[in-house]
């Protein structure tokens, strides 16, 4: 597998990572391996169709001898219109017969693909929820969703639809060429001495749409990527009058792919041109010969009417196949990309097993001497040998500037990334070694814009917690704890109420609320919290301080702290500036040293900037 390939290495190899990945046909067709049993079916189907569409020619062969050679008779002509007649009832069985496989091949085709694509999807979207946080950062959202989307597509028409026409194709052409041979070996060698030419042609072709494919797919993407964006950002854009520029980035990305598509119109056109003549010309050949044969007697006029319809149908079918061979070379273009994600492991060290506390009370938070830098900046440390203790219940804020790391510290300790070197230990226990999770039912954020899943409130306070432990009681409580209840209860449909795409039909306020019973329902031993930046009405920021205050009580926190009311609460504060703790005590003691600590504080209280150094 491509496991070993990590995406997220680092500045170099990010999203635009050119390694290809090479991916053999066999494990395209693997896929529609569970399907084998339907895929033999269609087969059969395929053959009999197959069969009774070629044996027309022949059929239709015999009508016309029997047309053009009969007595002359009053008796002659009767026997004629007999054998006509027994030739026609026997066509119209033919075409039943043919009819009915068509249609089985078919169902029988696209309903395997169909499973085939949604299996592939749900693989592929399990691979990506367990990638680490530090491959998102590196990778576009609208690119992995064209990956979902567009490239399973892709990849569901070869593996089957493709598949089908594919055999179709090679079985026509070939029953179609032992008819000929059958009516003439002289005239089918005359028609296959084109082979080797369209041979190398569809060959050609195929290597160029493969090639031109994968750059196809890389602009649609970036499209995609563009696309996603500025559509997230929506209230950002207007705000900022950018629709305007954002239509252009989008226009810039789609002029990309239209000046691939039209290259390959144009490259299609003139394979297709070329592919016509050839088979014509071929035809011209075999009229010119047979002409010769059927009036020097060495071919009946039927024979001739059927090998005629034969070289046609097999110059079909061998047309359809270049085109199949295109889409299979686009496809494999596609398997590339999608086998890749599908079988990349995440970078980071997966998580033990180990519940160091059990039942237990706990929560003691340890950081020994912790250097880290984000994955996808290698080469910047921001934090550098920080060295932290949360006794079990106690609280500690940390401050200080902004971009000094105090959300890092968080995001170790809810183990989204590892650090390069040091350990965060719970319970003593190293974070990686405990069970995942476990680790995640014991430390919990909440944040100040929290994010809220587009489902009901009851649905987005039960997110996480265990379902026994979510019961509507529980959930009501949960609510009522955070000050929530209340204006739950005056929704028309309650805690049925839908919350729209992450939370929009709620304010700011009640989004935090509903975090905050989320948290409570969960109850985590370990608690981080993230005052930034989020401005409420003195009512709202009331109801929201005073369910922290509660959610709070008997855990370990860690908070990143805006508010002079919350690090006077704190047991210990921690002074963070550019990766490293460099102040640490309680408020008393911090404000006594007059340092850094003393200073922020200074300048919150003449109401400037908050004591996490933004405004
Ligand atoms: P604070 O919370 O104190 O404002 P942060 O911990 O958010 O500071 O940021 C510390 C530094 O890490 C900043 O220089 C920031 O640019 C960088 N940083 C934060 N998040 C990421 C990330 N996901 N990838 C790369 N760098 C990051």
């Amino acid at each position: 597998s491509g496991g070993d390939d990590t995406v997220s290495g680092g500045g170099k190899g990010d999203s635009r990572d050119t390694h290809v990945y090479r991916v053999s046909y066999r494990r395209l067709f693997q896929l529609a391996k569970p399907e084998l049993l339907v895929l033999c079916f269609a087969v059969v189907a395929l053959f009999v169709s197959a069969v009774a569409n070629l044996a027309l020619p022949t059929f239709a062969g015999d009508v016309i001898d029997a047309v053009t050679r009969h007595p002359d008779t009053p008796e002659g002509k009767a026997a004629t219109y007999v054998k006509v007649n027994q030739k026609l009832v026997q066509i119209v069985a033919v075409v039943i017969v043919g009819s009915i496989a068509t249609s089985m091949r078919v169902y029988l085709f696209t309903s395997a693909s169909e499973r085939v694509v949604a299996r592939l999807k749900r693989d592929l979207f399990g691979s990506l929820v367990r990638q680490e946080v530090a491959f998102f950062d590196v990778t576009r959202t609208g690119e992995l969703m064209s990956r979902l989307s567009e490239d399973t597509q892709i990849i569901k028409n070869a593996v089957t639809l493709n598949l089908s026409e594919l055999l179709r194709g090679i079985s026509t052409a070939l029953l179609g060429l032992s008819y000929m041979f059958v009516k003439s070996w002289r005239l089918t060698c005359l028609t296959l001495v084109i082979v080797p030419a369209v041979a190398i042609g569809i060959r050609q072709y195929g290597k160029y749409l493969k090639e031109l494919s994968r750059k196809t797919q890389a602009a649609s993407a970036a499209a995609a990527a563009v696309a996603e964006e500025c559509i997230g950002a929506i209230r950002t854009v207007r705000a900022f009058a950018q629709e305007g520029s954002e239509s252009e980035r989008y226009r810039e990305k789609v002029e990309v792919s239209l000046t691939l598509g039209l290259h390959q119109a144009c490259v299609g056109g003139l394979f297709s041109g070329g592919m016509f003549a050839a088979a014509t010309l071929s035809l011209v050949a075999v009229m010119w010969y047979g002409a010769h044969l059927a009036v020097s007697g060495g071919m009946s006029p039927g024979s001739l009417a059927s090998f005629i319809i034969y070289a046609l149908t097999v110059g079909f079918s061998v047309a359809s196949l270049a085109g199949i061979y295109a889409t299979v070379m686009k496809a494999l273009g596609a398997g590339e990309r999608v086998f890749h994600l599908l079988d990349r492991e995440p970078s980071m060290v997966k998580a033990g097993s180990k519940r160091p506390m059990g039942d237990e009370a706990g929560g003691e938070v340890r950081l020994q001497k912790v250097w880290f830098a984000y994955p996808s900046r290698p080469s910047r440390w921001v934090l550098k040998g920080v060295n932290l203790t949360l006794l079990p219940g106690s609280k500690l804020a940390l401050v200080g500037p902004s971009g000094g790391g105090k959300s890092t510290i968080a995001n170790l300790v809810e183990r989204f990334y590892d650090p390069q070197t040091g350990v965060i230990t719970l319970d003593g226990c190293p974070l990686p070694e405990i069970s995942h999770d476990y680790l995640h039912r014991q430390i919990s954020i909440v944040s100040q814009e929290p994010v809220l899943f587009n489902t009901t409130i009851a649905e987005n306070i039960a997110y996480g917690s265990e379902p026994s432990a979510s019961s509507a009681t529980a959930i009501q409580l949960a609510a009522t704890m955070a000050n929530a209840h209340e204006f739950i209860s005056q929704f028309p449909e309650g805690y049925e109420n839908l919350v729209g795409e992450r939370g929009v039909r709620l304010s700011g306020g009640q989004k935090q609320r509903i975090a905050i019973a989320r948290a409570l329902l969960m109850s985590p031993r370990v608690l981080l919290l993230d005052e930034a930046t989020s401005a409420l009405d003195a009512e709202s920021e009331y109801l929201v301080q005073d369910a922290m205050d509660r959610l709070m009580v008997g855990r370990t926190t860690l908070v990143i702290a805006h508010r002079l009311s919350t690090v006077q609460s704190a047991h210990v504060v921690a002074v963070v500036d550019k990766g490293v703790i460099v102040e640490r005590g309680s408020h008393a003691e911090l404000l006594e040293r007059n340092g850094i600590y003393a200073g922020l504080v200074r300048r919150q209280l003449q109401g400037g900037t908050g004591l996490g150094g933004t405004a």
